[in-house]
């Protein structure tokens, strides 16, 4: 063998050497096979370098184009204590990463259903994913806000082109800020029947939240203002409030209860009532309804402060994910 044949075939090994086992194509790709000696992780991560997102900045009331793996600055230090340990960071970037990709219409995504213009995704925290323009916030927050951001684009970078993919398919990635010690089924929550890999797992790692419990006192006058007529009425005209537990959730919230005999659902009750989470037990005190919460957020998915918890305790940002999202697979998403 001569030693140009040598090295050719040297160099052919080494590429099928580093071709990853993880890398999953969905759809085709018009792209060549990586060039000798380069590794298709970096591939991937170049590739995704050029995905734009469309995103409609309620701030601006236009829709933006951007990187995607820019874009994920702005949603990291709007959705995420920055201060969170580098391991919850990097889960959180691969979910937000996750959960964009997923509504990308040039990947086959619906985009954002709330925006006066079409868009991929919308920056409110209620609807898509909270996004903060990254110049302005550290304008805002001075050398501490550097320091944060550098934080924030390492833990991109270090998950460059990753995604939560199940049976090869992205997943609805959805996260919240504190489950309280048990995750939710996704089908407790939304219609779309049961998602494997969005089950209620108890979580032991967000003890530390500001939000893992909580108490708040519903006068009854405030009762009566924000509850529907036909909810209100009977406690309006001096029966004594009864509250019944008629159904529970999977991840151990109110799915239904009747106040005074007429059926409320959990979330529709949290919503009119502003608490933090469906996961509540009650009294009934003079002054009004004490309520008992536990957690913030929908409970599905990815816990942020359990996440945080999870690195605490020295889990990877792989294992955090899958903890969460039992089933799935972590992979650099190739479109
Ligand atoms: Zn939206
Ligand atoms: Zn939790």
């Amino acid at each position: 063998m001569t030693r140009k044949a040598a090295l050719f075939l040297l160099a052919i090994v080494l590429v099928v050497l580093l071709l990853p086992a993880a890398v999953i194509s969905l759809g085709p790709s018009t792209e060549p096979a990586p060039p000798e000696g380069g590794s298709s992780d970096d591939e991937a991560g170049e590739k995704n370098k050029g995905l734009q997102i469309q995103l409609y900045r309620a701030d601006m009331d236009r829709v933006v184009r951007m990187d995607l793996e820019a874009y994920l600055e702005g949603v990291l230090l709007a959705e995420m204590p920055s201060t969170f340990e580098t391991e919850a960071l990097k889960a959180q970037a691969v979910a937000a990463r996750t959960y964009a990709l997923q509504q990308m219409r040039s990947l086959g995504g619906e985009g954002c259903s709330e925006t006066p213009v079409p868009a991929d995704i919308c920056t409110q925290s209620g609807h898509c994913q909270a996004w903060l323009d990254p110049e302005k916030t550290v304008a805002q927050w001075g050398p501490e806000g550097e320091v944060l951001l550098e934080r924030i684009r390492a833990a991109i970078a270090e998950t460059s082109g990753e995604a939560l993919l199940y049976r090869g398919k992205l997943i609805e990635a959805v996260y919240h800020s504190t489950c309280g010690g048990k995750t939710e089924a996704s089908h407790a929550l939304w219609s779309g029947g049961e998602l494997p890999y969005l089950q209620s797992v108890n979580c032991p790692y967000c003890k530390h939240s500001p939000h893992y419990r909580g108490e708040h006192l519903i006068p009854i006058a405030r009762l009566v203002e924000v509850l529907p007529q036909e909810l209100a009425l009977p406690v309006a005209s001096g029966e004594q409030l009864q509250l019944e537990l008629v159904s529970s959730t999977p991840g151990e919230r109110v799915g239904t209860l009747k106040i005074n005999g007429m059926p409320v659902e959990g979330p529709e009750l949290r919503r009119l009532l502003e608490l933090p989470s469906t996961a509540f037990v009650w009294e009934i005190k003079e002054e009004g309804l004490l309520l008992h919460t536990r957690g913030k957020g929908h409970g599905a998915g990815l816990c942020q402060y359990g996440a945080d918890g999870a690195a605490k305790a020295g889990k990877n940002y792989r294992q955090i994910l899958m903890f969460y999202y039992p089933g799935v697979e972590i992979a650099k998403f190739i479109p």
